[in-house]
């Protein structure tokens, strides 16, 4: 099983024809696609390059968990998500806030705020806590742009789920990533491998059981993913004497 992000791991920097060759060459690798974007946004990316069909696609990194191939929505998953999420007790807390301003809301899960300053940022995250919202927060500094999202939309708890449901081992199943929000995945839980083009935070704090690919994007996945297909003991055995 190979368990993706989608923009910057399989797609973006190269290599996307290469993978999806290798991966529709062992149709026994089945793919789930773990992802920030929404299943409208996802979709048409895996079928453009012609990645396998999904086994499963967890999108708003993780809030919502489809099932392929007709990607029917996991009711039960997405009940959970609903369970203790409120946009409008989230609204109301941060508003009037100075700095901060509600700039709509990008799909059904995720809230976003564009914040003036570090100050600013500070405050809000303060006033969630303070109000005792359940959520999480994702901070893009560049674009000082805030979303919050259900607590529980973790891609590594949504691939959880996954396998679960599959009767899957953690074993059987390797990770792929590039970001912050794929930090979940890469904690140990499963083998797997970093890009060459993830963020530097996520380089410093990595188990030995994630691979540092050499390369970027498609390619990084494909070098890490063949190793893991060749032989996955070794690969393990050479991570931790590495
Ligand atoms: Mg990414």
């Amino acid at each position: 099983m190979l368990a993706s992000d989608i923009d910057g791991t399989l797609v973006g920097c190269g290599g996307e024809a290469a993978l999806a060759d290798y991966l529709r060459a062992h149709p026994e690798i089945g793919v789930i696609y773990l992802t920030g974007r929404t299943r409208a946004n996802a979709e048409p990316i895996i079928r453009h390059y012609g990645f396998p069909e999904p086994l499963a696609l967890a999108t708003d990194i993780g809030a919502d968990v489809y099932w392929g191939p007709d990607l029917r929505v996991d009711e039960n998953w997405a009940f959970q998500q609903r369970r203790d999420w409120s946009p409008r007790r989230v609204l109301h807390a941060l508003e009037g806030l100075d700095g901060v301003k509600f700039q709509g809301r990008s799909s059904h899960w995720r809230i976003v705020f564009q914040i003036r300053d570090q100050e600013a940022l500070a405050c809000a995250k303060a006033q969630l806590v303070r109000a005792g919202i359940a959520c999480r927060t994702l901070w893009d500094g560049e674009e000082g742009r805030l979303d919050v999202v259900p607590r529980g939309a973790l891609k590594g708890r949504a691939l959880k789920y996954i396998l679960a449901r599959l009767n899957l081992k953690a074993q059987q199943c390797f990770v792929a990533g590039d970001a912050e929000n794929d930090g979940d995945l890469l904690e140990g839980r499963y083998r797997g491998v970093l890009v060459a083009n993830a963020s530097l935070s996520l380089r410093d704090h990595l188990p030995p059981v994630i691979l540092r690919s050499p390369y970027e994007g498609a390619y990084g996945v494909l070098d890490g993913l063949r190793q893991f297909v060749d032989d996955p003991v070794a690969m393990f055995r050479a991570e931790y004497a590495g």
